[in-house]
């Protein structure tokens, strides 16, 4: 017998309407690409969104098409978060910081019909288009005023495209099932992979983030999404914050600690989100600056481990609470959230802090076990650990059109294996111990490479550290850390062992220390070990 209850569809378009009849007066501040700030409120977005709809229309875009985005966070962006999605398009937002190859791929693959781009991304798709068959035209986010000299061919202005449009526009009744939105992975491996989400998978992940132990989102909130919205939808923020009401506030493309500090500061920031790297610089000027942030109360911190020595900077410096997150393109991204229990809430702050570096409790509607070779799941006591596998509603089922990721991804039951591997507690903490491709081992056992990265940072003289294995005749692979000095000093190897030694099992200590000028970084922050292991597979141990 099924209940006797209506099935109103989940759709993203409702968020926007909702947000325009009950905080329609709601800001939304962009600093955008051509420079000055932007201000408007929700009920303008909508409007604007309509009109969007109108012209996607008028531009032959029917259900389940996809229109490219590439752009930074600014409110040109998040209309077409809501006018794509909200008339039946699916709206692909495409990473700008991946390799030309990649961005070619994605763009083919998705058969993305039209481009939406930012002034900054005019020369690299100029001299990409040739490469694109299928895309019918380029809008560029901006004015008349701003329009550029340019080559791309069926170039738009934006303005111009909407402002030929009305804004009476009724969003379709579309099955909630339906394609809303993609986002493809970075692919550090293999071509990037992508997800297609749904508008009932998008719309269920915003009231889950928005949970008052989970992102706590709140209309009293005044939030900026420091997360690119190219990388997993800004980790969901600019919907949520749609769904309760909270100001919102867009860094546009500037993202240096003064940039980032300034409007923080202005917009008196309540809450913010994003990777460790753009924290470092943050805290770095801030320490070099001696400026404080009196209004922010939250930074969620996730796409990488959250060093211990972030949360005490932001705790103890700054009186800024860190909710450390793990999740994945693949999962919306949400996965787990640090929100701590009542019991650990109350221990001692150092003991507190010991499950704020996990990367915490699965969110109500994502299911997670660990399990080893063989698909047998491993005890939930802490100390177990092995491959991550999750399932729930904002989960990918399989890869966009790439059966062979589909197959080697997902068990035959249902579950999608994450290629994390993880510890998890009886309570549920959840804690990764390294991508499975990263980790090290060393006779026979495992090193975690994050948690020897995390404590490394710790050190004063530290600003960023790597660890690798590389191959090594008695033991297997052996760790060598990979460390950026901070500015200013000058540690030797030894005095980072010495640091290491009663914060690390002895065995895990690095067989050796080297340093380096600077890390490189994937295109979504995280350090890429691909290129470094490429550069450091002659160096000879001094032990081996
Ligand atoms: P990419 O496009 O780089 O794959 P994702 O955001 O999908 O971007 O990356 C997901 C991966 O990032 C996870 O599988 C995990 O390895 C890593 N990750 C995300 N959050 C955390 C975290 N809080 N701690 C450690 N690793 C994390």
């Amino acid at each position: 017998m099924h209940g006797l209850m209506m099935d109103d569809a989940l759709l993203i378009s409702n968020l926007i309407e909702y947000a325009a009849d009950y905080h329609g007066d709601r800001e939304i501040v962009s600093r955008t690409v051509e420079g000055p700030i932007h201000r408007y409120t929700y009920s303008q977005a909508s409007q604007r969104s309509k009109q969007l709809a109108n012209a996607l229309e008028a531009l032959n875009i029917k259900l389940g098409d996809r229109v490219a985005t590439i752009a930074w966070n600014g409110y040109r962006h998040f209309e077409l978060y809501y006018g794509i999605s909200g008339m039946g398009g699916v709206c692909h937002t495409i990473n700008p910081r991946l390799f030309p190859e990649q961005l070619i791929y994605i763009i083919n693959h998705a058969e993305d019909k039209l481009v939406f781009l930012d002034l900054t991304f005019v020369p690299l798709l100029e001299a990409l288009q040739d490469k694109l068959p299928k895309v019918e035209g380029y809008v560029i986010m901006t004015d008349a005023a701003h329009m550029p000299d340019t080559a791309l061919k069926n170039v738009m202005c934006y303005e111009d495209l909407i402002a030929a449009q009305s804004d009476t526009y009724s969003w379709p009744q579309l099955d909630e099932r339906s394609a809303a939105a993609m986002c493809y992975t970075s692919g550090t491996t293999g071509n990037p992979k992508g997800a297609l989400y749904s508008n009932r998978s998008t719309v269920l992940h915003t009231m889950f983030v928005c949970g008052t132990d989970i992102f706590g989102v709140s209309g009293k909130m005044t939030i900026l999404p420091a997360v690119p919205m190219f990388h997993v939808y800004a980790w969901g923020f600019p919907y949520a914050a749609t769904m309760v009401g909270a100001k919102l506030v867009f860094p546009g493309a500037a993202y240096d600690g003064a940039s980032m500090y300034e409007l923080l500061d202005t917009e008196q920031v309540t809450a913010t989100a994003g990777v460790p790297t753009i924290w470092l610089m943050l805290l770095d000027y801030l320490k070099k600056e001696g400026k404080t942030l009196p209004h922010l109360e939250m930074a969620g911190i996730g796409g990488a481990a959250t060093p211990l020595s972030m949360i005490e900077a932001f705790e103890d410096d700054h009186g800024v609470r860190v909710h450390h997150a793990w999740g994945m393109t693949e999962l919306s991204p949400v996965g787990t959230t640090a929100r701590l229990n009542p019991r650990v809430e109350a221990l001692p702050t150092s003991e507190r802090r010991k499950y704020q570096v996990k990367q915490g409790r699965a969110v109500h509607g994502v299911k997670m076990k660990i399990i080893d070779d063989a698909g047998n799941e491993l005890p939930r006591d802490g100390v177990a650990f092995g491959e991550l596998a999750v399932r729930g509603p904002w989960v990918i089922s399989e890869y966009f059109g790439d059966p062979d990721a589909s197959a080697s991804q997902f068990t035959g039951d249902g579950w999608f294996l994450t290629g994390d591997v993880a510890t998890l507690d009886s309570e549920g903490h959840m804690q990764i111990v390294d991508r499975s491709k990263d980790v090290i081992k060393s006779g026979g056992e495992w090193i975690s490479s994050i948690d020897l990265e995390n404590t490394a940072v710790g050190h004063e003289g530290v600003a960023e550290a790597a660890v690798i294995g590389l191959p090594h005749p008695k033991w297997d692979e052996r760790p060598l850390m990979i460390v950026v000095r901070a500015d200013g000093s000058d540690p030797s190897p030894q005095e980072i062992l010495d640091y290491l030694s009663d914060k690390v099992a002895k065995w895990w200590l690095p067989d050796d220390v080297v340093f380096i000028d600077e890390l490189p970084h994937t295109a979504t922050g995280k350090i890429a070990k691909i290129p470094l292991r490429e550069q450091f597979k002659d160096h000879q141990f001094s032990t081996a």
